[in-house]
């Protein structure tokens, strides 16, 4: 049962999802930490007054959203941000590579520089589409970082500038990402117990 509350805690495991999550891989504060730290490094790289403008940060919807809103709060340096929506082909838990735009950028890239900001690299399929379609529209600089990333499960090469956590190959789910878009709420990054499958 869900309990509005002033308490970081308010949705804990049990108290929103019951038992449906076996295990929390990546609390609450290991992400914010994560957070601030990759946000430092990635100031480093981008100065505040860069003639090409600030950064622009390109979020793909919808796992992303709340990494990216969290380091863009981070981030000690003006930056725009902008959304992308796209469609993998493939079962509900692994990608094909095959991916289908579903939602464009709404503004021009060319001589920009260009963060992709990443929820999770699973296959690295989605990712690498990604990175060669922004690269054709002539942006600056284009970079990635992303917050998780399972190094077992890649199935392409692709240059990662950032990443917050390399996990096991294991499917999780919270903190925006989601299974049948349930979960994403969730404040921490979590594993799924099996009866939720089947
Ligand atoms: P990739 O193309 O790298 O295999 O996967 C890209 C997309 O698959 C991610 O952006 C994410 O939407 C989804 N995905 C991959 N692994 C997971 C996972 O463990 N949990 C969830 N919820 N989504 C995942």
């Amino acid at each position: 049962m869900y309990r509005p509350s002033g308490s970081e805690n308010q949705k804990g495991t049990a108290d929103v999802y019951g038992d449906d999550i076996a295990s929390v891989l990546i609390t609450q504060d290991e992400i914010a930490a994560k957070t601030k730290e990759l946000a430092e490094l990635i100031a480093k790289r981008y100065p505040a007054d860069a003639p090409e403008g600030d950064l622009l940060l390109v979020g793909v919807l919808k796992g992303a959203i709340f990494f990216m809103t969290d380091l863009a709060k981070a981030l000690p340096i003006p930056t725009q941000m902008e959304f992308m929506a796209v469609s993998s082909y493939g079962s509900s838990t692994s990608s094909s590579g095959v991916v289908r735009i579903m939602k464009d950028l709404d503004k021009d890239i060319a001589g920009r520089n260009v963060l992709i900001v990443e929820d999770i690299i699973d296959s690295g399929l989605t990712l690498s589409w990604l990175k060669r379609n922004l690269s054709t529209r002539n942006p600056a600089s284009l970079e990635v970082v992303t917050l998780l990333r399972k190094p077992d499960a890649l199935r392409t090469h692709v240059d990662v500038a950032h990443v917050g956590f390399d996990i096991p190959n294991e499917f999780v789910v919270g903190y925006g990402l989601d299974y049948a878009e349930r979960y994403r709420d969730l404040p921490y990054i979590g594993t799924l117990d099996p009866k939720v499958y089947s």
